[in-house]
């Protein structure tokens, strides 16, 4: 169809009559319409921030209201504008997508076909698997849309990007999720550009992401470099966002476009051992992941989402269609502005949203309406594996234990692995790294042991001192360096169940990030968490030997700067979540708060507010009701 043909026919559909206006009120249970909402205000956002000054050098392009810069990445956003185009019939959008075409051609675009990460710093040049797929989404909808000439100068640059990744990419390229997102990349660009020899490529990479899988677990490893590294417990490098938002979500298209049904099956499993760690109000637990500096609550900073995958998923079981609304839920939740926010206390912060998390969940957004309208399935008696009361389970293959008892819900790690040479990265020794309960929502969540811009043009910089470690931790300062438990990857923990009461116990010793130790000699540490459906005891004890070295047993509690906060003594705190109830958390020594400068800490990992509560002391108990 012409583009002008295509005007006529969408005259309907710019008055509202075919795509409707806003978000109806059926959209709560319909990821479709939810979709399609979510797909226009993002879309918008991005359209208000792009640069319309065709005298600008840097015309087309859009800039982050969080970073200062334009992200590299920014082209994937051609893919949602050309299909916002096609289904409103704004054709602002098609131009808008042409002129950031031009604009990643002008700075980004490399002679041998790849995009690189950043036009300045960041020079990797494996995103090219995420950019030719949104391209070729983007030609594969943009009939009618984008002008003949426009089609063919992006179809012409497919074919470059495609001729790129088949000289350069294999498994060892980049962590796992570049070659495994190659499947996809490949078999949809075998059929937009009507090359059958790009599917061999795509089945040897959809077939050879299937000795990726943990043994015991069936995560996603290779995470890291080299990608089948083990720890000394028996880990393996594995990411929970990274998984489901980008690896999995490739090998699941690519199964579903090609037909391959032992690796749709093999990704289905594995997407069921994934979703044990999603949380009933659709967040990602990945409080533990080997790159869990880019956590955010519904994922991780600059992958793509989960969506898509899990709705392609949905006839197979109805599990995948509410995991699929519930994550689009929390997505909505946390968009501000029009734009996608890094967790759900940005807003309530003053913290900007990078403008990187808009235009990778946009391209799902667009790829969950390509599947077209279904009916919303009956999700009576639909439950996530976290919405049972079953006591514990252990994954050995990340040496995590989640809890679940009564309405609590728990995360407690001691996974002991870094990502590269990052160090005092991600939680460990035993940390209690989540605490959720089914009407506070989350209480404790851990952070990074020490905040890190291991990737500084895909993360937001730490500012002012209101910025604060959110896992509850012990911890001692000796001359500048900080030892604690929660860095220690010798931790051993012990899990066990008496009734409906778990308790997990962890001795580990305080170390800093180097693992080491040694400061007088050893510095041992115990921790305790005992869960009961009636609320939760923590128990930190820990021996230093010199009696100038003060200890102190931190644990942030999780509230937004909204909520209202009754101290009844300085051994008991109330915090009000919502209408019906509250947080209370008593301790047998007097709480104080971390000096911040305001009323809340903050932390970008997941992206909560907390009051930065402490004490000063070698042992102490703290419990945690939801009344
Ligand atoms: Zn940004």
């Amino acid at each position: 169809m012409k583009r002008r043909e295509f005007i006529n026919i969408s005259a309907l559909s710019a008055a509202g009559l075919i795509f409707g206006c806003g978000r109806a009120a059926e959209a709560e249970d319909d990821l479709y319409a939810l979709s399609k909402s979510l797909l226009k205000r993002w879309c918008a956002g991005m359209r208000s921030l792009q640069i319309k000054d065709p005298k600008d050098e840097n015309f087309g392009g859009i800039r982050c209201p969080a970073c200062g810069f334009i992200h590299g990445r920014i082209g994937d956003a051609i893919f949602p504008f050309v299909y916002l185009a096609k289904i409103s019939g704004d054709f602002g959008y098609a131009d808008a997508a042409c002129a950031l075409f031009d604009w990643q051609e002008k700075f980004v675009s490399q002679e041998d076909g790849s995009w690189i990460n950043d036009v300045v710093g960041h020079s990797w040049k494996g995103i090219t698997v995420f950019g030719a797929t949104a391209l070729a989404e983007a030609v594969k909808c943009g009939d009618g849309v984008l002008d003949p000439a426009d089609l063919q100068r992006m179809k012409a640059r497919l074919r470059k990007a495609a001729d790129f990744m088949r000289a350069n990419f294999k498994f060892g390229y980049g962590n796992i999720n570049y070659p495994v997102s190659a499947s996809y990349a490949f078999a949809l660009a075998a059929r937009v550009l009507e090359d059958e020899s790009l599917e061999e490529r795509a089945r040897y990479f959809g077939r050879g992401a299937l000795k990726y899988f943990t043994p015991e677990n069936k995560f996603i490893f290779g995470e890291s470099n080299p990608m089948d590294i083990k720890t000394p417990k028996g880990a393996y490098a594995v990411d929970l966002g990274y998984n489901v938002e980008e690896s999995l979500p490739a090998l699941v298209k690519y199964a579903r476009l090609t037909g391959d049904d032992e690796v749709l099956e093999a990704a289905e499993r594995s997407m069921l051992a994934h979703l044990e760690f999603m949380l009933a109000d659709g967040a990602w637990d990945n409080s533990w992941g080997i790159r869990n500096f880019k956590w955010t609550y519904w994922g991780s900073r600059t992958s793509d989402g989960c969506a898509d995958a899990l709705a392609v998923l949905a006839d197979r079981n109805p599990l995948f269609y509410k995991a699929a609304l519930l994550n689009t839920q929390l997505l909505e939740r946390c968009t501000a502005g029009n734009l996608l926010c890094g967790g759900l206390h940005y807003r309530a912060h003053g913290v900007p949203a990078c403008v990187h998390h808009t235009f990778a969940h946009a391209k799902v957004a667009a790829e969950v309406l390509t599947l077209g309208r279904t009916a919303v399935p009956d999700l009576r008696g639909v439950v996530l594996p976290r919405e049972r009361e079953y006591g514990v389970k252990f994954f050995k293959d990340i040496q995590t234990a989640l809890v679940s008892v009564g309405d609590y819900r728990a995360t407690v790690t001691g996974y002991d692995l870094d990502y590269y040479n990052l160090k005092n990265g991600h939680a460990s020794g035993g940390a209690l790294s989540m605490l959720w309960h089914k009407e506070a929502g989350p209480i404790i969540a851990a952070s990074l042991n020490d905040y890190t811009l291991v990737e500084p043009e895909n993360m937001q910089a730490e500012s002012g001192n209101s910025f604060a470690g959110l896992t509850p931790r012990i911890e001692v300062d000796i001359e500048g360096v900080k030892y604690r438990n929660i860095s220690d990857f010798g931790a051993k923990m012990k899990t066990s169940k008496s009734g409906d009461s778990v308790l997990i116990e962890t001795s580990s010793n305080l170390v800093d990030a180097n693992q080491d130790g040694n400061w007088r000699g050893k510095m041992p540490s115990k921790t305790s968490y005992e869960f009961t459906p009636g609320g939760v005891s923590l128990k930190f004890a820990c021996k230093v030997a010199s009696k100038s070295v003060r200890p102190r047993i931190i644990f942030p509690i999780i509230s937004a700067e909204d909520e209202r906060v009754d101290w009844v003594s300085e051994n008991l705190v109330r915090i009000k979540k919502g209408a019906n109830c509250s947080v209370e958390v008593a301790c047998d020594k007097p709480m104080r708060l971390l000096p911040t400068g305001a009323s809340r800490a903050f932390n970008y990992v997941p992206g909560f507010q907390a009051l930065p509560i402490f004490v000063s002391a070698s042992e102490s108990e703290v419990k945690i009701k939801v009344v």
